[in-house]
């Protein structure tokens, strides 16, 4: 079968490769991939810049957001055939730590946890993939495609979970969130801050086009200039960009005893003049928390499943920017300016 595998911390080692059959190790489910989302972490992936291949091999086969549908179930398992799945992207380290032995592999202390087409363990973006009942999520067949929206909802349903845990720490009752970064993480943060019917409002760089858009149609408000120029401050903020300097504007903007989650990976080596007294001063005298959160596990999946099943489905379609046929996958990893949402088909049309 095909695959899209690239050489981990090779740039430009990317290529369409016929592999083997998915090994009977990968879990008793067989499932035929329908659809991947492309995300940051790809593209830094094929840049070269991250990414592990599994022991003893060379290649390690993309694709973390993924649809598929079951080919094969065994008797008991939670999916029958032909339901439409996402698979779960990281696996508890072996030793396991104390995180991983209560499934909580998004907590892993160690370090060891391996994740799929990131990680030591090949990724979804071949023709079809195994896996253990564990790992795979059902989504409802109504999303069709949209179903690939699935993972990076995880990752921004844990963010919600987390902001929501440590705000009950005293009373807890925001009113009004800001999400900075209005890619796909930014926009499905939004929508669960939407469901939560708080008072949304997204920035980011873009003054006009697809992404103030969208932000309209959900309700929410857009801003393009500066956190400090937003004209309040903020309950809760949830940081989808990655990049220091509006990070640090964030963090010495978060309103009094509010939670402030960051979900963007830097790329380090930036430095910037900063007054660390002055945020130091603001975070304390005001009880604000600041919270890093990466991954998901299978709760959040699951919130994930129940958020997208709930959401307007014209406006995650909006999220789909690009559809792009296995065969063109190169043009699916080149960002072009009003992407949000790039997905590779992998077999076109079958989830429309
Ligand atoms: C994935 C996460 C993963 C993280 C770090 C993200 O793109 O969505 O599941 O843990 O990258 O590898």
């Amino acid at each position: 079968m095909k695959a899209l595998s690239v050489i981990p911390l090779r740039a430009g080692s990317a290529a369409l490769v016929d592999v083997d059959e998915p090994p009977a190790s990968d879990g008793p489910i067989l499932v035929e991939t329908l659809a991947v989302g492309i995300c940051g972490t790809d593209i830094e992936i094929l840049s070269g810049a991250y990414g592990w291949s599994p022991p003893g091999r060379e290649r390690l086969v993309l694709g973390h957001e993924s649809l598929g549908r079951v080919l094969e179930a065994p008797a008991g398992a939670p999916v029958t055939v032909g339901d439409l799945v996402v698979g779960i992207v990281r696996r508890p380290d072996p030793v396991p730590c104390a995180n991983c032995a209560v499934m909580e592999w998004d907590f892993c202390r160690n370090g060891q946890y391996t994740e799929r087409g990131i990680k030591e363990h090949d990724g979804y973006l071949s023709e079809r993939y195994r896996i253990t009942p564990d790992f795979v999520v059902k989504v409802d067949a109504r999303l069709g495609l949209l179903g690939v929206l699935l993972e990076p909802t995880s990752v921004v349903a844990k963010a919600w979970e987390e902001v929501e845990r440590v705000g009950g720490r005293a009373h807890w009752s925001p009113r009004t969130v800001l999400v900075t970064g209005a890619g796909p993480i930014g926009l499905l943060a939004a929508l669960l801050g939407v469901q939560r019917s708080l008072d949304v409002h997204v920035l980011d760089r873009m003054s006009e086009g697809v992404k103030p858009e969208l932000v309209r149609s959900l309700g929410a408000t857009y801003h393009s200039g500066a956190v400090g120029d937003i004209g309040f401050q903020p309950d809760v903020i949830i940081e989808c960009t990655g990049v220091s300097s509006v990070i640090l504007d964030a963090m010495t903007n978060v309103g009094v005893g509010g939670v402030m989650c960051l979900t963007g990976v830097s790329s380090g080596g930036h430095q910037i003049n900063f007054d660390e007294g002055a945020m130091n001063r603001n975070m304390v005298l005001e009880n604000v928390a600041v919270v890093g959160s990466v991954n998901a596990n299978r709760r959040h999946y699951e919130a994930a499943a129940a958020a997208l099943a709930a959401a307007d489905r014209d406006w995650l379609s909006r999220l789909i920017t690009r559809r792009v046929a296995l065969e063109d996958w190169a043009d699916a990893l080149t960002r072009h300016d009003d992407d949000v949402k790039v997905v590779i088909e992998v077999q076109p049309g079958t989830a429309s």
